[in-house]
């Protein structure tokens, strides 16, 4: 059967998208030289735009957006201490444990609306000077929320957020994995949701297409602590340029165009809603993550397994739950053949 075309309708993550011919160009011809010395002038000018892009002083390339996590968590916190943090979040379930073995931290997992904290939740959790407990050093939000099924933050809510944290002192680590997912879908720019922040970390390698890398921003002095921890965890490279060539084109022509992924993930969303047997909410899709259920007796396995067959790739998330992520690699007509696929197996039982 297949799609007809032989053609595989990728959406189990938009972090399988290529490279464009412009990145592609732009790596072979790229200035180099020895990042770790801070001699490599294509990793420093994905740096300084990446700063100016967030508002922030600084920005540090690192390979993956997981390090880039930690590296935050590394520089914010020391061991003992305890960070607050949805209990969906990406740091939670992704990140092999890293908090635990890296930088020794308690998390506090709270229970999130589609992965969005409330400031009065936060307060609620922020622990008091005592010898019996770990301080609260680090609060920690996620913006699009994964797992929440690509949610975003409205600005006043992180607004809110951040007037809790700051009088406290504790600051606040922005997991912006798709920071421009959320700024489009929140109407505002991706400066005013890290303007909440204290630290916020992007990946150049989902929706922007970039082959690999992400970055963590900041204040300066908090760069450079964290250009330190970084090369303790071994994300310090060399003619890192070639990387950053492409996390240049990223960031200079792959932004604007995310609004046809979220285009894409409401069409989709549009029509498994309609499926029988679908349990989603398509008015809750923002971005270009959605995630639906299945009625009994359908399980996840079983529906990735048959859409695989039709070349659909989806990425089950639970027993009963599956993800689906649009990106430049899929279009329009892609959604439809998805839809009529789900529709179909459902409707066969198989
Ligand atoms: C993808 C992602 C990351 C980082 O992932 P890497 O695969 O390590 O680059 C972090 N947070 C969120 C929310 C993500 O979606």
């Amino acid at each position: 059967m297949g799609t007809g075309s032989g053609r595989i309708i990728d959406l189990r993550s938009d972090t399988v998208t290529l490279p464009t011919e412009e990145m592609r160009e732009a790596m072979r011809s790229a200035p180099l030289g020895d990042d770790v010395f801070g001699e490599d002038p294509t990793v420093n000018r994905l740096e300084e735009m990446a700063a100016a892009k967030l508002g922030k002083e600084a920005a540090l390339l690192v390979p993956s957006g997981t390090m880039g996590n930690q590296v935050a968590l590394l520089t914010h916190t020391r061991r003992g201490d305890e960070v607050i943090l949805d209990a969906d979040a990406h740091i939670v379930h992704y990140e092999s444990g890293a908090p635990a073995v890296l930088s020794g931290v308690m998390l506090r997992p709270l229970p999130g609306q589609h992965g969005l904290l409330s400031p009065e939740q936060i307060e609620a959790a922020v622990r008091s000077p005592d010898i019996h407990t770990p301080p609260t050093t680090l609060i920690c939000l996620e913006n699009t929320h994964n797992r929440g099924g690509g949610s975003v933050y409205p600005l006043p809510a992180l607004q809110a957020v951040a007037a809790v944290a700051r009088p406290r002192g504790i600051p606040l680590h922005l997991d912006g994995a798709r920071i421009f997912n959320a700024a489009l879908a929140s109407g505002v720019p991706a400066s005013a949701i890290a303007a909440c922040a204290d630290s916020v970390m992007f990946c150049l390698s989902k929706g922007l297409s970039a082959p690999v890398g992400s970055l963590l921003c900041g204040p300066a002095d908090f760069i450079l602590r964290a250009r330190r921890f970084r090369k303790m965890v071994g994300g310090a490279m060399r003619q890192a340029g070639v990387l950053a060539a492409a996390g240049i084109v990223a960031l200079e022509k792959m932004v604007d165009r995310l609004e046809v992924d979220h285009a894409n993930a409401k069409r989709l969303a549009a029509g498994l809603a309609r499926i029988p047997g679908v349990l989603l909410d398509a008015g809750r899709v923002q971005t270009n993550i959605l995630i639906f259920r299945l009625a009994p007796p359908q399980t996840a396995a079983s529906l990735v397994r048959a859409l695989a067959m039709d070349g659909v790739r989806a990425l089950p998330v639970g027993p009963a739950a599956i993800r689906m992520v649009t990106h430049k690699d899929v279009e329009g007509a892609d959604m439809d053949v998805a839809i009529a696929a789900v529709a179909r197996h459902l409707a066969t039982g198989r």
